[in-house]
């Protein structure tokens, strides 16, 4: 990695950007990675490079929503394997939903490399690796195993394709979509939206899901009927209008 200064006022920002790079350079994300990650520093930068208010609301409805889940399944793709594979094998025993790999650009090969980078982090089982079940997409993100997420009821997909989102949504599952645009077309189709950056997001939730164990699934269920979802992909839209805004008086 390259040498970055902990002082400099975008060092958490540039370390993000070296872990994808890191993560291209051991053929675990795409070259198309890079792209998904510019759009999504771009819409970051928006929010103002924090968890907000709505996205911590959205965070913790999630958490409750897989505690509640009967088979919960957390999706990584190339880019949440190299920027949180720690966070993502901490959520996933916390929860106890497994993890499954599922890739765009889909081969065996980079598929089994993320299996054994996410096992070396620590994961016990990794699934993804079979992909023995389909959903009618013709790109490789519609590879499933059947025993993962096409049998799942409720799917975390941080970083998700607007299509395969679409897709779990009509196949009737509960889609838990992290993704800091709040316009793709993955923010809309989603049960619930998370407009946070992944590595704030996976944070948050590891914390959150320590205390909501706590609660009784009666408590879960009522912080999830009490969510709307359509109310918090507005406020993440006054979020970054505030934010222009504020750049506006200050001129
Ligand atoms: P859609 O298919 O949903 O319309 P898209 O085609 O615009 O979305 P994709 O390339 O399919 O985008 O997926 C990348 C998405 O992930 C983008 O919306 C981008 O903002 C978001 N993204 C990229 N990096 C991060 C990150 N670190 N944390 C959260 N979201 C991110
Ligand atoms: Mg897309």
């Amino acid at each position: 990695m390259s040498d970055i200064p902990k002082d400099h006022p975008r060092y958490a920002s540039l370390m993000t950007r070296e872990r994808i790079v890191e993560g291209v350079d051991i053929g675990i994300t795409s070259q198309q990675g890079l792209v998904a990650q510019g759009r999504g520093e771009c819409f970051d930068y928006l929010v103002g490079e924090r968890t907000t208010t709505s996205a911590f609301l959205a965070e913790k409805v999630a958490v409750c929503m897989l505690l509640l889940a009967e088979r919960p399944i957390l999706s990584v793709n190339g880019n949440a394997a190299a920027l949180v594979p720690e966070f993502l094998v901490e959520f996933s025993e916390l929860v106890d939903a497994p993890l499954e790999v599922n890739l765009f650009h889909r081969s065996d090969e980079r598929v089994e490399r993320i299996i054994s980078h996410l096992k070396q982090k620590g994961a016990s089982e990794v699934l993804g690796g079979k992909g023995d079940a389909r959903l009618s997409l013709d790109h490789g993100r519609g590879i499933v195993d059947s025993d993962g997420i096409y049998n799942a009821d409720v799917v975390l997909v941080p970083l998700e394709d607007g299509d395969r989102c679409q897709k779990l949504v009509d196949m009737g599952k509960t889609v838990i979509a992290i993704d800091l645009n709040p316009m793709s077309r993955t923010s809309r189709a989603a049960s619930v939206t998370i407009v946070d950056n992944v590595v704030r997001a996976l944070a948050n939730m590891a914390g959150l899901a320590i205390e909501l164990k706590k609660l009784d699934l009666l408590e879960l269920q009522k912080i999830v009927d009490e969510y709307d979802n359509g109310r918090i992909l507005s406020e993440a839209v006054l979020e970054i209008r505030d934010m222009l805004d504020g750049m506006i008086t200050d001129m």
